[in-house]
């Protein structure tokens, strides 16, 4: 007997440790529900991620298996069972994150002590970072190098006869049902993705901003993968290769697109392979200043960044999208952050922990790689980059689809005027919108402050 040990990976479709294990011999696949790990996650995703891992059950017991479910410290459960169905090997999939890699190393030794082999598996990711350099000065550079190695296709499902026909009581706890959210599971996220090939992806690159179709057709704009990719429940490769097979059929300006799908995603492997080099990139900037940066201590502005209340109508959609689906666009995404960390100038940290709470789609590396690269601490080749919200609504929400979405206030407000509207005196203010905010910063004394305090701290001034 083998046991696989179910991570962030709750699918039995493209998942390298279990596709080996079932190569070896009868799997027993393995969840230990583990409650301080779980504790670390934001409630929604953390019942999102349960949610998988019910539907992942209930495939396995669809093949004639079962989930086997433990819960405590994984090294006990595993040690527990290994003993129990007399198990080899206990294969699983490798974690880039440092906590995650502790947990392995004391899973490891224990089996090793009770003689029981362990065999890790790359899986989150297309390439290995450990098979790359170390680091790159930017993303192009890194996208060469990612590019030019092999991509190996999707792992097949694991034949009913592959797995051992055991029968658990025990199962993991029913998730809270009054969290509204996506259909979880690898069925729901093959649906999803199925519909944005069909509809989506030979036209990504030219929609991908486009703010009033993310709200037209969320998920024909943009993929909205990323909740089904940063809880496991879609494999990498199936994506990847799926999006490959649209690419050879198509051609042109569909062509195009396509390719721009694909190199996103080498964003997010690039997100991986700077935290397996960095395992502090949650924790201290990744660039060097010679100066530290005054960041302000502003727990107003933050409160109201927090709730959507900056009286800077991008920001405050974004983040009421973020407050009440637990995703947020990209392009409000990178401007939220941008404005808390250079309008506000509030730490990146407390950012990303907002999110952390927040998203459906927490992933540690993009999260906190996104947050450093946005707040111009991180990988980012220009020395102090500042999104205008003012510019950036007016190029990418011209219509002010999104912002009349997100923030009801506004939405008898002339479009012009919502564009503006950090830089309407008072009295216009009040005539067009009186129950939403002034802005809590002047937009260009917030620029020029930003702008002065990064200078500081890199040595400029
Ligand atoms: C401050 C900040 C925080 C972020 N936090 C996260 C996070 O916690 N989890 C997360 O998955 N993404 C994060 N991102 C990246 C990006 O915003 C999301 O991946 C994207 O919005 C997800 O929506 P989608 O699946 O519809 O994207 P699509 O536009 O359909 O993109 C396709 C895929 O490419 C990948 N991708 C694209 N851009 C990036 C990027 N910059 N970094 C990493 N992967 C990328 C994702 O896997 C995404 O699903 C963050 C970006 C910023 C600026």
């Amino acid at each position: 007997m083998e046991l696989f040990w179910h991570r962030r990976d709750p699918r039995t479709v493209d998942n390298a440790g279990l596709a080996a294990a079932a190569r070896s011999g009868t799997v027993v696949p393995v969840f230990v529900y583990d409650a301080d790990l779980l504790g670390t996650l934001g409630d929604r995703q953390r019942v999102f991620y349960l949610r998988a891992v019910k539907r992942l059950e209930a495939r396995y017991r669809e093949l004639g298996s079962d989930l086997v479910v433990r819960s405590g410290a994984p090294d006990e459960a595993l040690v527990d069972l290994a003993e129990e169905y007399d198990a080899e090997t206990v294969f699983y999939n490798e974690h880039y994150r440092a906590a995650r890699r502790n947990r392995q190393r004391r899973v490891d030794a224990a089996l090793s002590d009770d003689g029981v082999g362990t065999d890790r598996r790359t899986d989150l990711v297309l390439v290995d970072p450990g098979r790359l350099e170390r680091s790159y000065p930017n993303h192009s550079q890194f996208h060469n190098d990612w590019e030019a190695v092999p991509k190996r296709g999707p792992y097949e499902e694991p034949p009913a006869d592959a797995l051992a026909s055991v029968g658990d009581g025990k199962t993991v706890p029913e998730p809270d049902a009054d969290i509204d959210l996506p259909a979880a599971g690898y069925r729901a996220a093959r649906d999803r993705f199925d519909g944005f090939l069909d509809r989506g992806i030979t036209s990504y690159n030219d929609t991908r901003d486009d703010l009033a179709r993310a709200v037209e057709a969320p998920t024909r704009a943009v993929s909205r993968m990323s909740p089904y990719l940063a809880t496991g429940a879609i494999g990498i490769r199936e994506l990847w290769s799926d999006a490959g097979e649209v690419y050879d059929a198509v051609s042109g300006g569909e062509r195009r697109n396509v390719d721009k799908y694909r190199y996103e995603l080498s964003w997010r492997e690039q997100q991986y392979h700077l935290l397996y080099y960095n395992p502090d990139l949650a924790v201290s900037n990744y660039k060097e200043f010679p100066n530290e940066i005054a960041w302000r201590e502003a727990d107003e502005d933050f409160e109201a960044w927090k709730r959507g209340e900056t009286g800077y109508p991008l920001v405050d959609a974004g983040m009421r999208q973020l407050n009440e689906e637990g995703y947020i666009h990209n392009r409000p995404r990178q401007v939220v952050a941008s404005f808390l960390t250079k309008h506000l100038l509030v730490d990146w940290r407390k950012g990303a922990r907002y999110f952390t709470e927040q998203l459906i789609d927490h992933d540690y590396a993009s999260n906190h790689g996104g947050w450093q690269w946005t707040a111009s601490t991180g990988t980012d080749s220009v020395d102090v980059r500042i999104f205008d919200p003012v510019s950036q609504a007016s190029k990418y929400d011209d219509g002010a689809a999104f912002i009349r979405e997100y923030v009801p206030e506004l939405r008898e407000a002339p479009t012009e005027r919502i564009i503006e509207w950090p830089t309407l005196s008072d009295g216009e203010r009040e005539a067009v919108a009186p129950e939403y905010p002034h802005p809590i910063v002047d937009r260009n004394e917030g620029y020029e402050r930003a702008q002065r305090v990064f200078e500081e701290a890199l040595g400029k001034r």
